[in-house]
This record gives C-alpha cells, structure tokens and sequence, in this order.
C-alpha cells in the first residue's frame, strides 16, 4: 500500500457493530464482561480503547513500523521513552533539541540519575566522543529547530549500532510524508501528533512506533502504568488529521519552497534557513533521508535587532504569531524571545540563532497571498 491509501484505510475498518465508515469515538471507561475473565479483548480504557487501537495501528503503518503506542501529547511519549532507561544511563542527544525535550531529559530525568550530553549532531565525531559503557539512548531530531540543521539519522544509527545503543528519532517536524526514521535504521520513532498529524491546531497528543517487539511491549507496559494516555475523542481527531496528511505537507512543502525563495530575493532579509537551498549544508543529505524539504523556513534580517524581528512579527496578518507548528494555517514565531528565551544570548548566537530570527511554519494558503502578507510586514521596517 502507498502512504496516501495508507494514510485513509491502513488498520482501518469499519465499525463491526454499526458499519459506521468512520472510527467510532469509544468514550467509556470500562466493558462489561460476559464472566470473570470472559470479555472481547476489552477490561479498562486505560490499557485498552478501540479508538486508540485503530489509531495506533494507522500510525504504525505510516512509520514502517509493527507497533504503535500513543500518549497524551508528545512530551508524554518522550517521557515513556525516557522511562526505558534507569538511574546511572546517559543520553546523548543534538544541541539544538526541542526545548521541552531538553528540560524532561535534565531537570526531570536528572532528578532521578539519567544523565544528558548535547552536542552538534550533525557532527557525527562529536557524537562518538560522549559514547561510554553508560551511554543507553541517542535522540536524533532532523530537521532542527528553529535552525533547520539535517542529522545523518542513518550514520547515527550505525554507530548507535556498533555499541548497542537505542536510537529514537523525534520526527516531529518531518512527519512520515517526508521521512521514514524506522528505515535508515531506527529503534523508535517519535512524534507531536499536536503538530503535522493532527494538522488542524485543535488536539494535544503524541506517539511512538517501532518494528521491535520487545520494545513495544516494554512501552506498552509504561503507557498502562504510568498512564498518560489520550482520550477517545482526541485520537478521532489524529485519525481524522492524518487521512489529509499527505496532500495538507505536499502543499505546505510547495508554499515553503515559494517562499523560501521570495525571502532569499528580499533586501532586508539577511539569512535564510531552508534546507531545499542548494547551499544550505544539509541539502544533499536531505535529499537522501527525506522526500521533500519540509514547511519551517527561518530567516534573520538585515537590521538584526529583537525589536525589527518583533516588528515583522507584529504586522503580519495571514502569519499568526504564536508558537506550534504543522497546522494547515501559517504561523510566524520569534524563537529568541519564545521558545528559546531561556537559552543564553550568548549560546543562541554561537548556533546562528541571532536577534532578528524569525521561523516561519508555513500552513497551505495561496502561496501570493501569504507572500503579500510578509512583503507588507517588511514596509515597517
Ligand atoms: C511540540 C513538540 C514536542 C512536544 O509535543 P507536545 O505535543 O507539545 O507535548 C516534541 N518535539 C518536537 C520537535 C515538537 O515540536
């Protein structure tokens, strides 16, 4: 099966009590059994929900994968990933990573031994250089963010490989349109279901899918009990999202390219970040690993102050400033003084991520429309 017949029918069946085409949202808390111990596969809808099963196979397939496994939001499938380890194992992971993953991974899993390296990951030597006998995780996240920064997630796995080491890759910012982590090699793949999959800005969730039994079975046993579980009605919308993943990317990947190329072109922009340039450093590796080049563009301006990337930000009306991404509308962001504010200035810089860094996640509009939208924004400068 292709991924757009995949994305609508893959574990997908009709409702065997109703007919009913679509998954039913299952908004119970217990079955009823026939007998003590006598039931249809169903006890209690924190272990076991028909809505979350169907959503958990659909995600399974679109990864490549065998299991899936789904949580409350992302960060909730991070942490059951992070759950596989014990007190005294490392992670090593890039140092642009998100910033939610990088506060559970020290100031949460810290408290309780698991130790955490961060280092340029698309220096795979960098990465070498951390591993010792406690090293247990490296967590790739490809492409970076907000600097679009490519990881070779097969080079790393390969050494991840070599001395036994569990690789997860947040494909977040991909999705499984674009990039399939599970076939360069993979243990686990990880996803924001908040973002791309759900696509509509309107559900919380997260998710993990691997082809290894074990594995599964390991975080199947996290998910029932720790139990950060989504609700049926949450996981309607993801099944909902995905059946329109492939055509809502496809678009977003064709609007970033228009105007990736637009910002290159314009005199107060100073920088762009888009790996579909051919001079961006990971444009050739991209090519390799991903099947296009995604929808976030980041770019600096000429007058790299807060104030000017605040200004833009500002007067742009189709562009709504807020934080998120992988929604069918566009969103404008200003890392620096968002997401990233608690990073040190001085760090920031030494990544590029200078005053005026802008990222854009761009949704599927008219690509002319959003363009006038930023031209206009640029005036008050
Ligand atoms: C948003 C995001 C997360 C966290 O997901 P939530 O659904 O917000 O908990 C993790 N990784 C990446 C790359 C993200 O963008």
């Amino acid at each position: 099966m292709k991924f757009g017949t995949k994305v609508i029918h893959a574990g997908i069946e009709p409702d065997p009590s109703t007919g009913a085409i679509m998954t039913p949202i299952f908004q119970t808390s217990t079955y009823v059994q026939d007998s003590p111990g006598v039931h249809k596969g169903y006890e209690y809808a924190r272990t076991q929900n028909p809505t979350r099963i169907t959503l958990e196979n659909n995600l399974a397939a679109l990864e490549n994968g065998t299991h899936g496994i789904c949580f409350s939001s992302g960060m909730a499938a991070v942490d059951a990933v992070l759950k596989l380890l014990k007190s005294g194992d490392e992670v090593i992971s890039t140092n642009d990573l998100y910033g939610g993953t990088y506060r559970l991974i020290t100031k949460v899993f810290g408290n309780f031994g698991v130790k955490g390296h961060f280092v340029p990951m698309t220096d795979i030597e960098k990465i070498e250089a951390k591993i010792n006998e406690n090293t247990k995780l490296i967590w790739i996240e490809t492409p970076t963010n907000p600097m679009l920064n490519i990881v070779d997630i097969k080079a790393v796995c390969e050494l991840a490989k070599k001395h036994n080491i569990l690789t997860c890759v947040d494909n977040t910012f991909a999705s499984p349109y674009l990039q399939t982590p599970l076939d360069l090699g993979a243990d686990l793949v990880l996803h924001s279901a908040t973002k791309y999959l759900g696509g509509h800005s309107d559900v919380v969730h997260g998710a993990v899918v691997t082809k290894n039994k074990d594995l599964a079975d390991r975080l199947y046993f996290i998910q029932n009990s720790a139990g950060a579980v989504p609700g049926p009605q949450d996981c309607f919308l993801v099944l909902r999202g995905i059946k329109t993943l492939h055509i809502r990317v496809q678009r977003a990947c064709e609007n970033a390219r228009v105007i990736a190329a637009f910002l290159k072109a314009h005199p107060k922009v100073s920088k762009v970040f888009y790996p579909g340039f051919e001079d961006h450093p990971g444009h050739e590796l991209a090519k390799t690993q991903m099947r296009d080049f995604g929808a976030m563009v980041s770019f600096t301006l000429h007058e790299d102050t807060l104030e000017a990337g605040s200004k833009v930000m500002s007067n742009t009306h189709l562009f709504s400033l807020a934080e998120s991404l992988g929604g069918v509308e566009s969103l404008i962001g200003h890392p620096p003084t968002m997401t990233h504010a608690s990073i040190p200035r001085e760090e920031r810089l030494a990544v590029g991520m200078t005053d005026s860094l802008i990222r854009l996640s761009v949704g599927i509009e008219d690509a002319d429309d959003l363009i006038a939208d930023l031209k206009a924004a640029f005036e008050h400068l």
